[in-house]
């Protein structure tokens, strides 16, 4: 049975009514691994043992007929930048090529209480830097859909192994679109929270600020189940919220009559693909005849948005990074001194999109520069900020595209960091808000590449976004 193309409120269904076994369905998801791996690559580290052991725990409690969580016994991958107690974590770097943390982050704490069978830890940018996963230090991920492609990255790892049913879910995270970019090119639906929303203890920090935890599914119901899972206050986390955690699948509700929503003109920019742009409008006229309304709205900044976040995230990473001096974490290249070995250590471990973002970070950062750059992107942030919460008093949710474009080639922008950097142009805006938003297939290119829709939502409002994305879902 082909278990692994199934949801997992559908396998949870058959869990709890006995038709399968959480061992069958691991077995069954190793089967598809052994398949699709050879020409997909989703995969960095396969932990089959510990996924079976799991997956009997599963089976030995629904044998004693006890109740059994929503992910309980359902098959799962972790990107590798969140940390998993005694698993690898490489963060796609051979900076962290052994590393293997001794605590596991706040989101797989919350996975592990419910049983969640995780099959191992999936492909990325090295260090979430990049939106193709072309920057992994191990090996590139194929597009699921064409092998040809990108996957779509950061989370390019996360999103395929969705996407070719190596999991039935998966986690990753967003600092600048690196959930709902490679959600959109690889056709599924992807989740970043409103910032605070997921805790980022245990998440190995890229920029601070910006980094979100989110899941990848099958279905917008998965969406919500798995956000159910991971969201809530840590104390871990000083940026974590105390707001209430609603339960997501609430939200499930097939109706958007009168809800608002706002298509900002300024997101459909020139270099956007035509067909992108005709499925993302057709999405509209189907809100339209499904109830709600359609309003134009302006996000007079998002200009800006690129130059913004491709100064804060860098500022933040060089921070960040500081720590791997061949001292505290991960590997060490030796030399004549404490500074040659550090040097060496940066220098031969980290790739060079890493080292770009470190350079152009503590450029914007050094004294002279500060308050041109780092200073004067954090007052445009707060203007971007701004646009999204003058936009909500008028409208519900906001509509747009995800990306400009449908899953590149491999290869096509390598040597083209700028042109790459432009593609996020839908989604940083997004992060540096702090808001909430998802990605949605919402049709196919002419080639057969999956299409995002990308539904924006109010601070903590993750329900609306929900709602709309599930009456669209059920549209289909
Ligand atoms: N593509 C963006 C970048 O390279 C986003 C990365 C991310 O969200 N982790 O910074």
């Amino acid at each position: 049975m082909k278990l692994y193309e199934k949801t997992a409120h559908e396998l949870h269904e058959m869990l709890t009514a006995k038709e399968i076994s959480a061992s069958e369905l691991a077995k069954n998801l190793f089967e598809r691994i052994d398949e699709k791996e050879p020409e997909i690559g989703a995969y960095l580290e396969i932990t089959k043992n510990q996924a079976l052991e799991t997956a009997k725990l599963v089976d030995e409690k629904i044998s004693r007929g006890e109740e059994i969580a929503p992910l309980e016994g359902i098959p799962c991958a972790i990107k590798d930048n969140i940390c998993t107690k005694g698993v690898k974590t490489t963060c796609a770097s051979k900076i962290l090529e052994n590393f293997v943390p001794p605590y596991d982050a706040t989101v797989m704490q919350k996975l592990n209480s419910q049983n969640v069978v995780m099959l191992g830890k999936v492909n990325m940018d090295e260090f979430a830097m990049g939106g193709s996963t072309e920057n992994s230090a191990y090996h590139v991920t194929k597009n699921p859909h064409n092998l040809e492609r990108v996957p779509g990255g950061s989370s390019g790892g996360s999103a395929a192994a969705v996407a070719a049913s190596e999991a039935i879910f998966t986690l990753g995270s967003d600092t600048g679109g690196s959930i709902r970019q490679p959600a959109s090119y690889c056709g599924v639906v992807g989740f970043k929270p409103t910032y605070g929303r997921v805790s980022r203890y245990g998440l190995v920090a890229f920029a601070s600020s910006l980094d979100q935890i989110g899941p990848l599914t099958k279905d917008v119901t998965d969406c919500a189940t798995v956000l159910n899972a991971i969201c809530g206050l840590d104390e871990m986390d000083s940026t974590s919220t105390s707001a209430a955690v609603p339960d997501f699948t609430k939200s499930l509700v097939n109706d958007v009559k009168n809800l608002k929503i706002g298509l900002p003109k300024e997101y459909f920019v020139s270099g956007m693909d035509k067909e992108v742009e005709d499925a993302v409008i057709s999405a509209t006229k189907i809100f339209e005849k499904l109830g709600a309304q359609i309003v134009e709205i302006s996000l007079p900044h998002t200009e800006f948005a690129i130059a913004t976040y491709y100064l804060i995230a860098p500022a933040e990473a060089a921070t960040n990074l500081e720590r791997y001096d061949g001292v505290s974490y991960g590997a060490r290249v030796d030399g004549a001194d404490v500074v040659e070995m550090m040097t060496n250590t940066r220098t031969e471990k980290f790739g060079a999109e890493v080292k770009r973002r470190i350079m152009i970070g503590n450029y914007a950062l050094s004294a002279g520069y500060y308050d041109a750059y780092y200073l004067k992107a954090l007052k445009v942030r707060t203007l971007i900020q701004k646009d999204f919460t003058d936009a909500f008093k008028n409208v519900d949710v906001v509509l747009a595209p995800t990306a400009p474009t449908a899953a590149f080639k491999i290869g096509e922008m390598a040597n083209d960091p700028l042109k790459m950097y432009l593609q996020d142009v839908c989604t940083v805006p997004v992060n540096l808000a702090g808001i909430p938003a998802i990605s949605i297939p919402c049709g196919f290119t002419k080639e057969n590449l999956p299409i995002g829709l990308q539904l924006i939502g109010k601070p903590l409002d993750e329900e609306t976004i929900l709602r709309a994305a599930f009456t669209y879902e059920q549209s289909k």
